[in-house]
């Protein structure tokens, strides 16, 4: 698996690229790889002739109390992972090169970064928006890829690359589950027994939601109770929120009419967990 570390590097492998005619895609992530990340990095294999992904845990994006330091790290089995799903190159920056000392630059976007997770996690999306508008900058790609699993992630770089017209299409694709339905995350590697366990109350509650809608409940905050008294019948569940909201805005919707995102982000012992689903009527 070819390991690039330096920008100038990457960007000189994406430019021989395009000048050959062939096309990037790109998957952004943070490594501890898992089938959810895999799904991304096959399907980038399918539609593109060459496939970076990149792993860069970025430092940014966390608060002063979160887990940075102890993030799951692991680049020989990651690239072993990243080989056998047809990537062709890791883009494995230093902390030091993204943000040198004299580092100024940040990109936000307004409005959609201050609700739902980012509320919780003030300043996170910013450091989002800043890593992945430079990754673009560097990787040029064609296509990138994005997970469900973080839509308002996924909903607020679609915005940042229209509103910044960089020209890249962003394709964001379903969320891979465990067995039992628990959406895969490289965070779940921090829950104990009891909580992996629990855990399974989050998809189980949206779940509940959509079935609440499809027979014809229409009421948010009916719907939000419901899921609430599912939730909290788990010991090592704490709900931080469960939000009905329009998937353009992410404004909250009081009374369901269209599709809206469902989305919720529950404590299970000390590790936070973030599911969500999308219902039309
Ligand atoms: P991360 O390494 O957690 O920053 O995630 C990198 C990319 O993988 C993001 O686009 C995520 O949305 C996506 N991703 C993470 N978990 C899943 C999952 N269970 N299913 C699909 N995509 C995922």
């Amino acid at each position: 698996m070819k390991i690039i570390r330096s920008l100038k590097e990457m960007s000189g492998f994406s430019r021989k690229a395009h000048v050959k005619g062939k096309s990037v895609g790109f998957v952004p992530t943070m490594g501890a790889l898992h089938e959810g990340h895999l799904s991304l990095i096959r399907k980038a294999r399918k539609e593109n002739d060459v496939v970076v992904v990149s792993i860069f845990v970025n430092p940014i994006q966390f608060g002063p109390k979160e887990d940075y330091g102890r993030y799951p790290r692991n680049l020989r089995r990651d690239s072993k992972l990243c080989e056998k799903s047809g990537a062709d190159v890791i883009f494995y920056p230093g902390q030091k090169q993204m943000y040198p000392l004299n580092y100024k630059t940040y990109v936000a976007v307004y409005d959609l970064s201050n609700c739902l997770y980012g509320k919780f996690r003030p300043g996170h999306f910013k450091g989002v928006t800043t890593v992945v508008n430079k990754l673009f900058n560097i990787v040029s790609p064609d296509n990138a890829y994005f997970g469900q699993k973080d839509a308002q992630q996924a909903i607020i770089i679609k915005k940042m690359a229209e509103d910044l017209n960089i020209p890249v299409k962003i394709k964001v694709l379903p969320t891979v589950r465990e067995r039992d339905g628990l959406a895969m995350s490289s965070r779940n590697a921090y829950l104990n027994k009891e909580e992996r366990r629990d855990a399974t109350v989050l998809n189980q509650a949206l779940i509940l939601a959509k079935n609440l809608i499809s027979q014809g409940n229409t009421s948010s905050s009916v719907i939000i109770r419901r899921m609430k008294e599912l939730i909290n019948n788990k010991k090592s569940a704490r709900i931080q929120y469960i939000l009905i909201v329009d998937p353009n805005d992410l404004l909250p919707v009081a009374k369901i009419k269209d599709k809206v995102l469902i989305a919720l982000s529950v404590w299970m012992g000390k590790t936070r967990l973030i599911d969500n689903i999308v219902v039309s009527l």
